[in-house]
C-alpha cells in the first residue's frame, strides 16, 4: 500500500470526500481586543482553567493528529495565542513531531515584538497578523484598544525573524474602514506583506452580522481597482486555499480575498478545529462538536483518540449552510472555535 493510500483510509475522511489534513488548534479563548465583529466591549465568559487543555493534552493530541491521523498542517490561534503562556513550548514540540508539520500561528500581534524571536527559534514557520487598518482611530473604534503601533511593531519583528511570508488579514466593516482598503494594500506592498480580505462571517458573539451590510468580495475588487490594476493570478493553485489571489499591477506581488460568504469553497476544505477546551469541530459552521477531551482525562490511549477524531469527522456536512434561509449560527463564537 502507497503512503497516500495509506492516509485516505486512515486519515480525517468526511462522507463527502474530502480529507482533513489542516488542524487549527485554538489555544485560548481570551483576548486582549474586542474586534467589534467578533466579540463585544464587555468581553466573554472565558472558559475556566480547569476546562481548557494542559500544554501537555495540546500536544497529545496534536502529536496524534501528525502521526495518526495525516495532518500536516497546524495553525495556532484563539482567542489571542500569544496569550498562552506555553506558547513558545508547545510550538517547539509541535514543531519535533515526525513528519515535520508546517506550523504557523493567527495572532492579533499585540506582543508578537517581544515573541517573535523566540517563536522562530521554536521552529514556527509562519504567522497571519490581523490588522484591518493602519489608522490609529480606526484602529482604537474597530478593536476597542488603541494599540495599532504594537500591531505595527509585531509585523516588523516577524519579518525581521524571518517568519515569512508575513500575512496580513483584514476584515473591512462598512462605513468604518472599508474605504481604507487601498492604502491597506498601499502598506502591506511597500513592506512585502501578503494582505488577504476576509468577507465577515456570521461568528460574532453579540449576533449582529448582518448579510445586507457586510462588504462583499465584488465591493472589495471594486474598491481596490480604484487604485490598483487587479487581475487574477492563474499561477496561483488555489486547491484548499480560501483565498483568490490576484496579481497586483501585474504583479509579481498579490492580494487575496477570502469570500467565504459570497463565493464559498466547503467543497475544497481540508480543515478541522480542536477548541481550547479539547472539543472537535469538523467546521467553523458546525452545530456539533465531539469531545476528546473527557476520553483523554478518562485514559483512553492514542488509538482510541484517533478513533474518536476519525468518526468525529463523519459528521461532517458538505457545506456551511449561510446562504440557506434555515442557516442558524453555532453557539460558539469565532473566538472560542478558533478562527
Ligand atoms: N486573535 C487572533 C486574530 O485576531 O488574528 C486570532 C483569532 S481571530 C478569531 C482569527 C481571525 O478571524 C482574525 O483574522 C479575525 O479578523 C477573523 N475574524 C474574527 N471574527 C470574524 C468574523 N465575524 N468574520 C470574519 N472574520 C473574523
Ligand atoms: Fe480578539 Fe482576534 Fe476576536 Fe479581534 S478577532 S477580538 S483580536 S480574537
Amino acid at each position: 500500500m502507497t503512503a497516500i493510500q495509506e492516509t485516505t483510509q486512515t486519515g480525517l475522511a468526511d462522507r463527502y470526500g474530502r480529507v482533513a489534513t489542516d488542524l487549527r488548534v485554538s489555544l485560548t479563548d481570551r483576548c486582549n481586543l474586542r474586534c467589534t465583529y467578533c466579540m463585544p466591549e464587555e468581553g466573554l465568559d472565558w472558559l475556566a482553567k480547569p476546562e481548557l487543555l494542559t500544554d501537555d493534552e495540546v500536544i497529545r493530541l496534536v502529536s496524534i493528529a501528525v502521526t495518526h491521523l495525516g495532518v500536516n498542517e497546524i495553525r495556532f490561534t484563539g482567542g489571542e495565542p500569544l496569550l498562552r503562556r506555553g506558547l513558545v513550548g508547545i510550538v517547539a514540540s509541535t514543531t519535533q513531531l515526525t513528519p515535520r508539520p508546517e506550523v504557523s500561528l493567527t495572532t492579533n500581534g499585540i506582543g508578537l515584538a517581544r515573541q517573535a524571536q523566540a517563536l522562530k527559534d521554536a521552529g514556527l514557520d509562519r504567522v497571519n497578523v490581523s490588522l484591518d487598518t493602519i489608522r490609529p482611530d480606526t484602529f482604537k473604534r474597530l478593536t476597542r484598544r488603541d494599540r495599532a503601533s504594537d500591531v505595527v511593531a509585531g509585523l516588523e519583528a516577524a519579518q525581521a525573524a524571518g517568519l515569512t511570508p508575513v500575512k496580513v488579514n483584514a476584515v473591512l466593516m462598512r462605513g468604518v474602514n472599508d474605504a481604507e482598503a487601498p492604502e491597506l494594500l498601499e502598506f502591506c506592498l511597500d513592506r512585502g506583506y501578503e494582505l488577504r480580505f476576509i468577507e465577515q462571517m456570521p461568528l460574532d458573539a453579540q449576533h449582529g452580522w448582518d448579510r445586507s451590510t457586510m462588504i462583499t468580495a465584488d465591493e472589495i475588487l471594486e474598491t481596490l481597482s480604484g487604485r490598483f490594476a487587479l487581475t487574477p493570478d492563474d499561477a496561483s493553485k488555489r486547491g484548499s486555499a480560501p483565498a483568490e489571489s490576484f496579481l497586483v499591477e501585474g504583479g509579481p506581488q498579490t492580494v487575496g480575498i477570502i469570500a467565504s460568504v459570497t463565493r464559498p469553497f466547503c467543497g475544497d476544505c481540508d480543515r478541522v478545529r480542536l477548541t481550547a477546551d479539547g472539543q472537535v469541530r469538523d467546521c467553523l459552521f458546525a452545530r456539533t462538536e465531539s469531545d476528546l477531551r473527557t476520553a483523554l482525562r478518562n485514559g483512553a490511549d492514542d488509538a482510541e483518540l484517533a478513533d474518536r477524531w476519525r468518526r468525529a469527522m463523519l459528521q461532517k456536512l458538505p457545506g456551511h449552510g449561510i446562504n440557506d434561509p434555515s442557516f442558524l449560527q453555532p453557539s460558539r463564537p469565532m473566538s472560542a472555535i478558533g478562527g
